[in-house]
C-alpha cells in the first residue's frame, strides 16, 4: 500500500536535513505503528506524505499502491486515498462541519471520475457514520471545530476518515491530550474502520493508544530514520524502558 524508500528530507527555510533515509512498508490491511522519542521526525514524515509546504525531498521516494505521492498536489493525494489525522485539527470558522464533510467528500469523488452524492444521500450517510461515534446532530452543525473540546475535534476527525473511507490513513498523535474514554471511542472508530483494503499509519509518542488499537508492526524512529522495527512487544518494551535502552543498543 504504502512504501517508503529511503526518504531524505531538509526544511525549506533553513538548511537543517530532518529526515536521513527513512525505509517504510505498510502492506494493504495492517496497521503499522511509529512511536519515538520528541523530535525525531514523525510529524515531518506525516507532513511530506500529505504535501504541507516547508519541505523538500532531497532523496529518495513514497509511492501509494504503486504510484509516486510525492509529485502530487495535496488534494490529488487525497483523492489517491491518503488520509491524514492531525495532532492539531483546524478550525474552520464559518463553515458548518457536514457542509465540509460533504465537500470534501464530493470533491474527491468528483477528482475520481465518480458522481457526487446527493444532499438527501449524504445526510443519511453522515448520520450513521456519526452514531457509531457517538457524535451529535449539533457537532455536525457547528463550524468545523470551533470551541470544539481536545476530544471531539479527535472524534471529529475519525469521522472525517470514517466519511472520506481513504485507503491509507496516518495518524500523527491522535491520542495528545485524550482522556481514557475519549481516546478509546477514536480507537473504536479506528478498530472499526479496519478492512483488507485498507492500512493504517499510527503514530505515537505513548503506548497507551496501541493498548486499543492492536498494531501488526511497530517501529521506533530516532534522528530521522527508523531505527528498530518488530511486534507489538516492542511498544511494551518502549513502555517499560523507555526510548534509552533501544538508543543506545542501535548506537
Ligand atoms: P516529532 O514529531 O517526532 O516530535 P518533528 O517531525 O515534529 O518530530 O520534528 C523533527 C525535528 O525537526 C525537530 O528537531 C524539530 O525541531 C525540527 N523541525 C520540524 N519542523 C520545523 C520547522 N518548521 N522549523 C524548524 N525546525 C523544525
Ligand atoms: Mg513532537
Ligand atoms: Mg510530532
Amino acid at each position: 500500500m504504502l512504501e517508503i524508500k529511503n526518504l531524505h528530507v531538509k526544511l525549506e527555510e533553513e538548511d537543517k536535513q530532518i529526515l536521513k533515509g527513512v525505509d517504510l512498508t505498510v502492506p494493504a490491511g495492517k496497521v503499522h505503528a511509529i512511536m519515538g522519542p520528541n523530535g525525531s521526525g514523525k510529524s515531518t514524515l506525516s507532513y511530506v506524505l500529505s504535501g504541507r509546504d516547508g519541505y523538500e525531498v532531497t532523496e529518495g521516494a513514497a509511492t501509494l499502491e504503486g504510484e509516486d505521492i510525492l509529485d502530487m498536489e495535496p488534494e490529488e493525494r487525497a483523492a489517491a486515498g491518503l488520509f491524514l489525522a492531525f495532532q492539531y485539527p483546524v478550525e474552520i470558522p464559518g463553515v458548518g462541519n457536514m457542509t465540509f464533510l460533504r465537500t470534501a467528500l464530493n470533491a474527491q469523488r468528483k477528482a475520481r471520475g465518480e458522481d457526487e452524492m446527493s444532499a438527501g444521500d449524504f445526510l443519511k450517510f453522515i448520520r450513521e457514520k456519526a452514531k457509531a461515534l457517538k457524535i451529535d446532530g449539533d457537532m455536525l452543525k457547528r463550524p468545523v471545530n470551533v470551541g470544539f473540546s481536545g476530544g471531539e475535534k479527535k472524534r471529529n476527525e475519525i469521522l472525517q476518515m470514517a466519511v472520506l473511507g481513504p485507503k491509507m490513513c496516518i495518524l500523527d498523535e491522535t491520542d495528545s491530550g485524550l482522556d481514557v474514554d475519549a481516546m478509546k471511542l477514536v480507537a473504536d472508530g479506528v478498530n472499526a474502520l479496519r478492512d483488507e483494503g485498507r492500512s493504517f499509519l499510527v503514530i505515537t509518542h505513548y503506548q497507551r493508544l496501541l493498548d486499543h488499537i492492536q498494531p501488526d508492526v511497530v517501529h521506533i524512529m530516532a534522528d530521522g530514520r527508523i531505527v528498530k522495527t518488530g511486534g507489538p512487544e516492542l511498544a511494551l518494551e518502549v513502555e517499560n524502558n523507555g526510548y534509552a535502552d533501544i538508543l543506545a543498543e542501535m548506537a
